[in-house]
């Protein structure tokens, strides 16, 4: 059992109403935080606009260097407390923690980067020998939205670039999911991190939330999350800057000429790991009418492998989904789906917020299931004619985050990746594949375009300022 408090300038703070986080699967308290207000907003806005002491390039990767080392040393406990408060299988959380070990030290190196650039300006008629230089100044103040799936990954994706960049940051994580956030919070603390440079903010939508969105000196808003909330904040954050990473509905394409062991494998993998909870899970199985049938009779007998059931056993490879409510949905657009011809092969079955792998073919290409984006372990199978055919049902929806494509056709891959209009196109792989310092982000609903991973999003913590000198 947890028992933590919001952090305003890196100080423990709250005195509003006492936020409860249960598990998932047993409802059990997991622990406790006193939320804050509009006044501890404000005096986190204050506290990191008025900071001026911006720890050197050294300090800033000394500090996140050794959160690293604190956090390898702590693994399993990041890990548990994951699992207590999101449901997710404790691997998967041990998975996460190693992800953010990995941002942790990327984000050291980026900081010790050189930034600038020298433009000599004699190489024009109309030049002089001078030269222009360029450099990277931090912001005054960031504030960064994080959802509840990956709930420290996310953080760390946020505030390890912010802290490489020198930028002071607000964090409003999910209030489903702010305990590893809080306790992250004070691992960055503790190894160095000046308090006024980490608010950790936590309370009514309008008086934390929405408050920092709107506020006139917060000077760039960091948003994962929901495609509604995204332009919710699009609509009302005023001038800034913004970073949006939204919702996703990404197809796995499987041609004809497919390694089918391999197809079967990043299947199962796309659509179950993190319970399906990845905005770049596959949410669209779009598989070539020849090798259809085979290929779904491997996956329904891959899915058997797919334990469901108490997150925190070592056994269990799919944990819950994040409430009961969002399991109830998603049994919802299952039986839509069987109710509009499609057929549910195996899973289906829900307890509590635990949502059996389900395999599901023969799904109409306009059901919700597959137009909108379904947050859990499903997978549903659509045939496809050939590959024109996938790349329009795949472009199709409102979406554009990531896609895989299983081939060992080149000029098919080829096609595939100029045809995609979205932000990723892994070939032989699953769409969330990356590494924590590759660009990613979507384009159409699922994002403005603008990239994250550490070394793009440290270009969105920053600004360039751009000086001359009369010496050639
Ligand atoms: P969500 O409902 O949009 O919530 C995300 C965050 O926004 C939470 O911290 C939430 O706070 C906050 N929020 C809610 N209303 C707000 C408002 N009016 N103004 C400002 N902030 C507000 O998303 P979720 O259900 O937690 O996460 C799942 C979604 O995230 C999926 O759509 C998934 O695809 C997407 N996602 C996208 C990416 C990506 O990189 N593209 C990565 C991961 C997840 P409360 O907790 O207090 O409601």
């Amino acid at each position: 059992m947890q028992t933590l408090s919001c952090r305003v300038a890196g100080k423990p703070s709250g005195t509003g109403p006492l936020l409860e986080v249960r598990s998932p699967y047993s409802g059990e308290l997991v622990g406790t935080v006193t939320t804050v207000g509009r006044a501890e907003a404000e005096a986190a806005v204050a506290a990191a606009t008025a900071f001026t002491a911006t720890p050197s390039k050294y300090q800033r990767a000394e500090i996140l260097e050794k959160t690293r080392i604190a956090l390898e040393a702590r693994r399993d406990e990041f890990a548990r407390i994951i699992t207590s408060e999101a449901g997710l299988a404790l691997r998967e959380a041990r998975y996460e923690v190693g992800r953010t070990v990995d941002v942790l030290r990327f984000a050291a190196m980026e900081a010790l980067r050189d930034d600038g650039q020298i433009f000599s300006c004699d190489v024009s008629a109309q030049g002089k020998p001078r030269k222009i230089f360029t450099t990277r100044e931090p912001l005054r103040c960031a504030v960064a939205i994080t959802p509840f799936n990956h709930p420290l990954n996310q953080v760390a994706h946020k505030l390890g670039p912010a802290i490489a960049a020198g930028t002071p940051i607000i964090l409003k994580p999910s209030e489903k999911t702010p305990l590893v956030a809080l306790r992250f919070a004070e691992l960055l603390h503790e190894s160095g991190l000046p308090g006024p440079m980490l608010s950790v903010l936590l309370g009514p939508t309008h008086e934390v939330a929405e408050f920092l969105v709107r506020h006139p000196d917060v000077e760039v808003v960091a948003f994962t999350g929901s495609v509604p909330v995204g332009k919710r904040i699009a609509a009302t954050a005023g001038y800034k800057k913004l970073v949006l990473e939204l919702g996703g509905n990404d197809p796995l394409i499987i041609l004809e000429d497919a390694d089918l062991e391999l197809a079967v494998t990043l299947a199962a993998e796309g659509s179950y790991r993190n319970s399906g909870q990845r905005c770049t899970a596959v949410k669209r199985i779009l598989v070539h009418e020849a090798i259809a049938p085979e290929f779904t009779r491997r996956l329904v007998a891959k899915t058997a492998e797919y334990l469901c059931d108490d997150p925190m056993l070592e056994s269990t490879r799919v944990g819950t989904v994040i409430d009961e409510a969002s399991a109830i949905h998603l049994e919802t657009v299952v039986k839509e789906a069987a109710a509009a011809g499609a057929r549910v092969l195996t899973g289906g079955q829900r307890r509590g917020a635990l949502l059996q792998p389900t395999v599901i073919d023969q799904v109409p290409r306009d059901c919700r299931m597959v137009v909108c984006e379904s947050f859990g372990p499903l997978a549903p199978i659509i045939t496809i004619r050939d590959l024109d055919d996938a790349l329009t049902l795949a472009n199709s929806t409102a979406y554009g985050l990531s896609s895989g494509v299983v081939t060992n056709n080149m000029q098919a891959a080829l096609k595939a990746i100029r045809t995609l209009r979205c932000g990723t196109v892994n070939i032989n792989e699953v769409p969330g594949f990356r590494i924590e310092s590759s660009p990613f982000g979507g384009v159409k609903d699922s994002g403005l375009g603008i990239k994250e991973g550490v070394i793009e999003a440290m270009k969105g913590y920053s600004y360039v300022k751009t000086f001359s000198l009369p010496w050639a």
